[in-house]
């Protein structure tokens, strides 16, 4: 795993997804929460085997890294790791949290999700330990109200008090799913994701039986 990231990191945001495929709503929600939380580096960590997604066929994790890496190939502030895809079976993201924490002891880590996300956290392993371990930048994400969620989980859950962060981002309507679902029905999928992810996932014929 690349614990040397390029320059000098102070704040570092992580971006975890299953990224089958990377598209233009991760991409927004990564640059804006580093504009706006002044982040020094966004660190994409594409999952091993998710233990939420029961999905069978998702893409295997190479294919996955290798569409991250050209989607952010042109964003010197972003960078990626094979920290979740090199672990043995589901990765946890409190374990690989507490991995980040040990890398980078100092640092301010900032977990960034869709409101879609935000609002399952607490279905997730140890998601007290979690907030010990990170805060959280919660982008909206169309569909997902989580306005209600701010103000309930902080009465709710005390120890998340000042650690969930919400982020206006211009809403992009854009899932994996319907990519996925786009490309089986045989409709475009350009300008929904990196050209250079396009034209990797049809040279690989993904998604085309799935
Ligand atoms: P799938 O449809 O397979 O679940 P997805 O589009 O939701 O794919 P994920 O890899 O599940 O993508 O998402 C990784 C992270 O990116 C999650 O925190 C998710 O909420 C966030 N995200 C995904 N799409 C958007 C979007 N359009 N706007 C904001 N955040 C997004
Ligand atoms: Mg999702």
């Amino acid at each position: 795993m690349n614990n040397d990231l390029k320059g000098k990191v102070n704040r570092l945001g992580i971006m975890g997804g299953t990224f089958d495929p990377i598209h233009y709503g991760h991409l927004v929600a990564a640059e804006m929460a580093r504009a706006e939380f002044k982040l020094d580096k966004v660190l994409f960590i594409p999952t091993g085997t998710p233990p939420h997604k029961n999905r069978k066929g998702i893409s295997d994790a190479e294919l996955r890294f290798e569409m991250v890496k050209r989607a952010i190939q042109d964003n010197p502030s972003f960078d990626i790791s094979r920290l979740e895809i090199e672990r043995e079976g589901p990765s946890y993201t409190v374990e690989t949290l507490r991995v980040l924490r040990r890398m980078w002891p100092e640092h301010e880590l900032y977990f960034i999700t869709g409101s879609d996300a935000l609002l399952e956290i607490f279905s997730w392993r140890e998601a007290e330990e979690i907030f010990r371990l990170i805060e959280f930048i919660g982008a909206a994400r169309p569909g997902f109200d989580a306005s209600d969620f701010f103000l309930k989980v902080q009465q709710e859950h005390p120890e998340t008090k000042g650690k969930i962060h919400y982020l206006e981002v211009p809403a992009l309507a854009i899932s994996s799913t319907d990519i996925r679902a786009r490309v089986r029905r045989g409709e475009p999928i350009r300008y929904l994701l990196p050209e250079a992810v396009r034209l990797y996932l049809a040279q690989h014929k993904l998604y085309t039986d799935t």
